[in-house]
């Protein structure tokens, strides 16, 4: 699964709605300090489900949303959507006709929040369940931040496990396996 396009509305700096498209290769993102560089990899991290809000550098939730500036009022409500290119047909059997596979996540000042799939809502565990043992997602191995190769080296044997497991494919039985032992 390879990410096509980004668009962000209301998320973090943000204000109005940008689309960041990714091209075939290598894409850079520069800029000076405070430009919203680092912002963009948040807004990759959330929409893909991530729901611990210190990963996206803030103190609660709320903080993703647009909150205002000198001269622009804060925005209701923080949307980002991430579009994959699925023409290899890589992602999980129940989205494997679609070449285009596009997961929405917009939070409201309110609290509320949705979740979508190609348009229609989901639950988050739809979205997890998505991303799981594709090697995408909020916290697998596709996002390696600064410090990652070393805490990958000093790991306990445990937690290396657990990332060769999600590169063996084996992550998304076990969290079924949990959740069914639950009920
Ligand atoms: P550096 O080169 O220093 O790493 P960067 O380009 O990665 O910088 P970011 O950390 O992405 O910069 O962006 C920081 C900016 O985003 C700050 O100016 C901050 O005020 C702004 N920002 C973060 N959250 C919000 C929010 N909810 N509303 C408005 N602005 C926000
Ligand atoms: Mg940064």
């Amino acid at each position: 699964m390879k990410i096509k396009r980004l668009d962000i509305f209301g998320f973090k700096s943000f204000v109005d709605k940008v689309s960041i498209e990714f091209e075939t290769g290598i894409t850079g993102i520069v800029g000076p300090n405070g430009c919203g560089k680092s912002n963009i990899l948040d807004a990759i991290r959330w929409v893909m489900g991530e729901q611990n809000v210190r990963h996206l550098r803030g103190r609660m939730m709320e903080d993703v949303i647009f909150g205002g500036s000198e001269t622009r009022k804060p925005t209701g409500l923080a949307e980002v959507s991430v579009i994959f290119d699925n023409s290899d047909g890589n992602c999980p059997a129940a989205y494997k006709d679609f070449a285009e596979i596009m997961v929405t996540r917009k939070l409201y000042r309110s609290g509320d929040s949705d979740y979508l799939i190609n348009k229609t809502p989901c639950r988050l565990l739809d979205i997890n369940e998505l991303f799981m043992d594709t090697g995408v997602g909020a916290r697998a191995y596709s996002i390696i931040e600064q410090g990652k190769v070393g805490a990958l080296v000093s790991a306990k044997p445990e937690e290396r496990r657990s990332l060769i497991e999600e590169v063996a494919g084996v992550t998304k039985y076990k969290s079924r396996k949990k959740s069914a032992l639950r009920k």
